[in-house]
């Protein structure tokens, strides 16, 4: 413990601090004193008033009491010790509740528990009045999620830097069967997790224009007539399991910069008075709730160079204070790029070095390049950012000419390498001169990186061979892999309770902090008191889950059903569409008699379409269609149910993995980039249907070949069947089955009143070339799901292979990502506070 924490910096500060982690715990009360405490002393109430809200505040308060003394003695810490810091930039953190996994990581659950319970309180109540910190669209906020929460259990020193949205990702409700979207107004309340900064305000500049001026420095080019909006920043703490770091997740609000204008609004002119508050304050407004990129808007220009000019500022600033020589910089930080969102970074580390510290360019570019690393998430080409140069050199005139000076050198550099190949040149420039002139950001991220990961072995390998193949030839050894993973404190631990305790039992605890002592229940897996035990708890975590869906959509459904799960945004590539096939086919089978004693089967959706995605909504709709249909023919009764759980977002997942058996990861091969959902499921026990895409081909590679349900075409044969003229049509006249089911959407079947509802998803499958093959994958995937159903007849067969699944996920540990991030690509050592 830091008893080392006595500062050494007493003349820069004006009160000499001396503290360490016993002196504030000694303060601390026994958390059922805590709570009575806060419930007077912070919201003012006996507890013949208190509502629940009013429990879950208090119990925050409690729990926050143990974060914050950690939290001021690792900030000290890292000063002091002058550390190299970690910089992680993402314009999403899919974070969900605080309150649970803050207690778990803490070490206070327990007591938390019981004090609740003396109370009459119980924690699981209490802690569903938190509303989740949804500032996320899906996979890629909550990997960051995941990340700061696994740097800070391994001591890693480390800061998030995003947007403090006042608005995070739309509340899901269904009406009619239909998406309908609700604004996430989860600031409503009191945020008690987080903590204004003013004096950290920094000023963001936008518009303006650039001159030229002469100085005692010599010619410089400055951007002047620019307007201003403050970025206020707020900090999150973010405590690890097992240790006494609490990192800091520091997220920006952007403030309008002048204050409200009283002698115009005295004047009777309050629109006037109030018009530069609300244009700047809808900076950080509200996310995005594109999953793939919003390229285009510029006020998401503006919110990606808002968070990267506050972040950058305040990353220069606190380095400069205590390292006077800016050649250091690269021993000092290292700065993360989730996605291309925060690419601008590249050029605004060059604007802040050299307009504003007066560095040389090539001075001050050698070490951008030994700064940045850029983490790539996809693939296709829809989400692979670009901005009109026309709209950058209205916002960012400055930036625009840095950007034009590093493609210019960029450029020279490969024509010296590679003289005469303009075809290249034109493909790598960082200026899209093809369709209109536009900035490609993901050239920029890879030209100004030392370091380029794709985030699981297929996706890697395919950026090294297609979207980067050129780069990958100009910068050999730049690109690498680092597979992703999930953090167990949360997906395990939190998530699954009846699991861990079992866990723990047999293996002891230490698994959540080192997740490969998992492996040590594999033996049990010939156990057969072991598995039965295991079957109790999948059994529990499925009656959970029946309760919740029949709170939230009013079906009932038979526990003892194969619950069969896709949970994750509706988007084509990830095949929600062909699973419904799957369904529909189930259901012809029942009604023609063919499938008498089936394996009864609940197949559960969950995910939200993009607002402006309108397939992706009419998919939704489908399904409720289906369900609504299926779920009241009493020739089918429990042998087959469909359920659409509404609103998909963390808290909801907390309660999904744990209920699933089977677990749907079907996407075209070579779309999905990793996908993490699939590495919940396994870790829950649940098995996979899969397709070879993103990690689940590293899943089979750990569970092993006969522990998972592998089907379909896979990358190479989806290139082939594409470039050997891959013809739907084919495949529906070649099956009846299948024929069947594609008619009855295409008639209306499932939509009696409207007949012709769901044409254009026939459309896509049979007039547009299904572009994402799912006829062709059709009848492997049925095939496959024959093999699951068959499987799951044998119990004892079943819990072997989802116990061996639950033993081989010890890789997919965010801790292990970030492990190798942090040896290969940070170069940061392990710092104790
Ligand atoms: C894990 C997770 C995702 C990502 O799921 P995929 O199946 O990998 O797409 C999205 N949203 C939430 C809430 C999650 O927990």
């Amino acid at each position: 413990m830091a008893t080392n924490a006595k500062s050494t910096r007493s003349k820069t500060n004006k009160i000499e601090t001396i503290h360490n982690a016993e002196d504030f715990l000694l303060t601390q009360l026994p958390i059922p004193q805590a709570l009575r405490n806060h419930l007077t002393f912070s919201l003012g109430k006996s507890d013949s008033w208190a509502t629940t809200r009013d429990w879950y505040q208090t119990a925050a308060f409690t729990v926050r009491d143990h974060l914050m003394s950690r939290w001021v003695i690792t900030r000290d810490a890292y000063r002091d010790a002058n550390t190299k810091r970690v910089y992680y930039l993402s314009l999403e953190f899919l974070i969900g509740r605080m309150l649970s996994n803050a207690a778990l990581n803490l070490g206070v659950a327990p007591e938390l528990s019981d004090g609740l319970q003396e109370i009459g309180q119980q924690l699981e109540g209490v802690a569903e009045m938190e509303p989740d910190a949804a500032l996320g669209n899906g996979g890629l906020g909550r990997l960051a999620a995941c990340f700061v929460d696994s740097m800070a259990t391994m001591d890693i020193p480390a800061t998030g830097y995003g947007i403090r949205y006042d608005y995070g990702m739309f509340r899901q409700s269904i009406e009619g069967g239909q998406q309908v979207e609700n604004p996430d107004n989860w600031l409503r309340y009191q945020n008690i997790w987080e903590v204004q900064r003013p004096e950290h305000t920094c000023e963001v500049k936008f518009y303006g224009r650039v001159v030229q001026v002469h100085t005692e420095r010599g010619t410089e080019r400055h951007w002047i007539d620019t307007e201003s909006v403050v970025a206020m920043p707020y900090d999150v703490p973010v405590p690890g399991y097992g240790t006494q770091t609490v990192n800091n997740l520091r997220l920006w609000s952007a403030k309008a910069a002048k204050e409200f204008d009283l002698a115009s609004f005295n004047q009777g002119n309050y629109d006037k008075s109030v018009e530069g508050r609300h244009g700047a304050e809808t900076i950080s407004q509200v996310l995005y709730p594109n999953d793939a990129s919003e390229s285009g808007k510029e006020l998401r220009l503006k919110q990606q160079y808002f968070f990267v000019s506050a972040s950058t500022q305040d990353i220069l600033h606190r380095f400069i204070t205590y390292n006077p020589d800016w050649d250091t910089l690269p021993q000092k930080i290292a700065i993360q790029l989730n996605d291309t969102h925060p690419a601008i970074a590249v050029a605004e580390m060059m604007y802040q070095l050299v307009d504003h510290y007066h560095l040389a360019w090539d001075r001050a570019w050698k070490l951008v390049t030994q700064i940045f690393a850029y983490t790539n998430h996809t693939l296709m080409p829809e989400a692979l950012e670009t901005w009109s140069v026309d709209l950058f050199s209205s916002l960012l005139p400055r930036h625009l000419e840095i950007i034009y000076e590093i493609n210019h050198r960029f450029l020279q550099m490969v024509n010296q390498h590679f003289p005469g190949d303009s075809g290249l040149l034109s493909r790598v420039s960082i200026i899209d001169e093809t369709h209109g002139r536009r900035v490609r950001m993901a050239h920029l991220a890879v030209v100004g990186s030392h370091t380029v990961n794709g985030v699981a072995a297929l996706h890697s390998e395919l950026l090294r061979t297609t979207l980067f193949a050129d780069f990958n030839k100009i910068y050999p050894g730049k690109f690498t892999n680092v597979t992703n993973g999930i953090t167990p404190r949360r997906w395990l631990n939190q998530a699954n309770p009846l699991l861990t305790e079992l866990l723990t039992k047999h293996i002891g605890s230490g698994f959540q902090k080192d997740l490969g002592l998992i492996q040590k229940i594999e033996p049990l897996a010939e156990d057969a008191a072991f598995r039965k035990a295991f079957r109790e708890v999948k059994a529990a975590n499925k009656q959970r889950l029946a309760y919740k869906i029949l709170q939230k959509t009013g079906v009932a459904i038979n526990p003892h059903a194969i619950f069969d799960v896709q949970i994750k945004r509706i988007h084509e590539y990830k095949r929600q569409l062909l699973n419904v096939l799957h369904v529909i086919t189930l259901y012809n089978r029942i009604r023609s008699g063919q499938a008498k004693n089936q394996t009864p089967r609940v197949v559960i959706f969950a995910g939200k379409a993009a607002p402006g995605y309108w397939l992706a909504k009419q998919i939704i709709r489908l399904i409720n269609d289906v369900a609504t249909l299926i779920n009241n023919d009493p020739v089918v009764g429990d042998q087959l149910k469909v359920v659409f759980y509404p609103n998909y977002e963390v808290s909801a997942a907390e309660i999904l993995f744990p209920g699933a058996d089977l677990s749907e990861q079907i996407s075209t091969a070579g779309t999905e980039a990793s996908g993490t959902g699939n590495m919940k499921m396994a870790l829950n026990g649940a098995l996979t249907i899969g397709t070879l895409d993103g990690a689940n081909v590293e899943i089979k590679e750990e569970v092993g070949d006969e522990n998972i349900f592998i089907f379909g075409l896979t990358t190479p044969e989806v290139a082939q069947i594409k470039a050997s003229g891959y013809n739907p049509w084919d495949y529906y006249n070649g099956n009846p089955e299948l024929k069947q089911v594609i008619d009855m959407i295409g008639n209306g079947f499932f939509s009696v009143g409207e007949p012709n509802r769901y044409q254009a998803i026939v459309d896509t499958l049979l007039h547009k070339g299904d572009h994402y093959l799912l006829l062709a994958d059709y009848a492997a995937y049925v095939e496959a799901q024959e093999k699951v159903a068959a499987l799951y007849q044998d119990e004892e067969a079943w819990s072997r292979v989802a116990i061996l699944n639950v033993a081989r996920m010890a890789k997919f540990s965010s801790d292990r990502t970030i492990g190798e991030y942090a040896n290969r690509i940070w170069k940061v050592e392990q710092f104790k506070a």
